[in-house]
């Protein structure tokens, strides 16, 4: 499935209501899972996108759900995602690519090995199956490729998806069970009398309603920044590589010191640069770069500053006002980076020469929405009766989104959620508490 632009013909047009119990607003893994779990509760929910159904960050991704390498506070939520998403393709009923294959990371020496140990130890704690490889181990797993490698770090229960086949079906089955979804529907405001929400400015009409989701990923920063609601959010453009089919290597996701790939249920891959990714700062972004100083400090290799890419209209020194209208960036669709792509070549070409005849068949990039700790937001508003964020995954909500989906349709219903997610609450970034560093990006 090709990437989805505003070109794309629209295929959720469900008629703009007066009033709603819940109005989403975005549409990405985030939003739409939040609306699965609404769903059977009775509730009148809407789900408005600026543009399109998983337009963006949701069907942009590399598609591997991940327990590996994940936040202590994560991964026991990210355990019930997998759950989740083990049984997602039987009932939403279309084949979206699942299959648990496992993740690598593979390592060329004994301390990029080590470097894992106190997730190993984590991992323990939740009985979850993440272990370390030796070269004979890893070797048996993977074929056509040369021995590059000395150890892996594995978990075998890991997966994998087609992330632009997924959400948008996820989102029809939200659609056949009664919620109503809107694409070319931007929320220009989200309206609010007495710190209470009274609904929202759409595009199409206002709705009236008590309850907001703000899932709207790249754009949430904006759209709360104009409620005077100030949320530290950095982008992080990365450019993404599909292949021909091709020989296999590995049936799951591996990923090394420089490069990534994740076998597809088309028999190619997706490929990536895990040492290059381009990061944009806002005006708002560069007002608060002290935050986010931590994060550049631990992907310093990889990140590369840069002021505007106007392929994602952003550009902080325009004041223009119709640059910053909603339908002038209907799905944010950034053009990769010529010299990742080129160098994505060599190094497949040089590393695992399986590539060298297979065809890059499509290119494209996403606008990764990190926060300065490098883990989401997933909160009511405080001040803000009837408010809620899940935003700001930063590089990896695909994997989780199931189930940061239900924890999240849990809190706007005022029920418990099944998890400590105190890390993960607004007001770290203002009430002076240290922020903690996630393991990456
Ligand atoms: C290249 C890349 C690779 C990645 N790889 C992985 C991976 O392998 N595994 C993993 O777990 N995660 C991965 N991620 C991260 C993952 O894709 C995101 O964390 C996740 O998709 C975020 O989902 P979301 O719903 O929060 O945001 P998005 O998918 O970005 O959706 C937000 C939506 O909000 C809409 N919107 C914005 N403003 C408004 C408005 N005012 N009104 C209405 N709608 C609005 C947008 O149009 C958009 O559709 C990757 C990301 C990228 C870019």
């Amino acid at each position: 499935m090709p990437m989805l632009s505003y070109q794309s013909p629209i295929q959720f047009q469900s008629p703009l209501p007066t009033d709603a119990d819940v109005v989403v607003i975005g549409a990405g893994i985030i939003g739409i899972c939040t609306a699965w779990f609404l769903r059977d509760q009775g509730l009148k929910v809407v789900v408005c996108d600026k543009g399109r159904v998983a337009g963006e960050q949701s069907s942009r991704n590399w598609g591997w759900i991940r327990q590996q390498g994940r936040d202590y506070a994560e991964l026991p939520i990210m355990m019930e995602s997998m759950q989740i998403w083990r049984n997602l393709s039987a009932q939403i009923g279309t084949e979206i690519g699942f299959r648990q294959n496992g993740s690598l990371y593979l390592c060329e020496n004994q301390n990029l090995l080590q470097s894992y140990d106190n997730f190993l130890k984590i991992a323990r704690e939740h009985n979850l199956d993440s272990e370390q490889l030796n070269a004979e181990k890893l070797y048996s797993k993977i074929q056509n490729t040369p021995h590059l490698w000395s150890s892996a770090l594995f978990t075998q229960s890991d997966a994998r998806a087609e992330p632009a086949t997924a959400v948008p079906a996820i989102a029809k089955a939200c659609l056949e069970a009664g919620v109503s979804i809107i694409e070319n529907c931007g929320v220009d405001e989200i309206s609010i009398r007495n710190n209470q929400i009274e609904g929202v400015k759409t595009e199409q009409g206002f709705i009236k309603c008590n309850r907001v989701l703000c899932s709207a990923g790249h754009w949430s920063s904006r759209l709360l920044s104009d409620i005077d609601i100030q949320l530290p959010q950095l982008s992080v453009k990365a450019s993404v590589v599909r292949t021909a089919p091709a020989p296999l290597i590995f049936d799951g996701n591996a990923s090394g010191s420089n490069l990534a790939f994740r076998r597809r249920i088309d028999g190619g891959y997706t490929l990536a640069m895990t040492d290059y990714t381009e990061v944009f700062a806002s005006l708002q972004g560069l007002r608060q770069f002290k935050t986010f100083l931590p994060l550049v400090r631990l992907a310093a290799k990889k990140l590369k500053l840069r002021l505007y890419d106007e392929s994602a209209q952003i550009n902080p020194f325009n004041e223009d006002a119709d640059y910053r209208r909603l339908d002038a960036n209907r799905v944010l669709n950034p053009k990769p980076s010529i010299k990742t792509l080129k160098r994505m070549r060599e190094k497949f070409d040089h590393k695992l020469p399986v590539f060298r005849d297979i065809a890059f068949v499509e290119s494209w990039a996403g606008m990764i929405d990190a926060t300065p700790d490098a883990v989401p937001v997933m909160d009511c508003v405080d001040g803000i009766e009837g408010l809620h964020v899940a935003t700001g995954f930063s590089g990896h909500g695909f994997g989780i989104g199931p189930a940061a989906g239900k924890i999240m349709a849990n809190l706007i219903q005022q029920k418990p959620v099944g998890h400590d997610i105190s890390r993960f609450r607004f007001s770290r970034f203002s009430d002076g508490s240290e922020l903690i560093l996630g393991p990456s990006i």
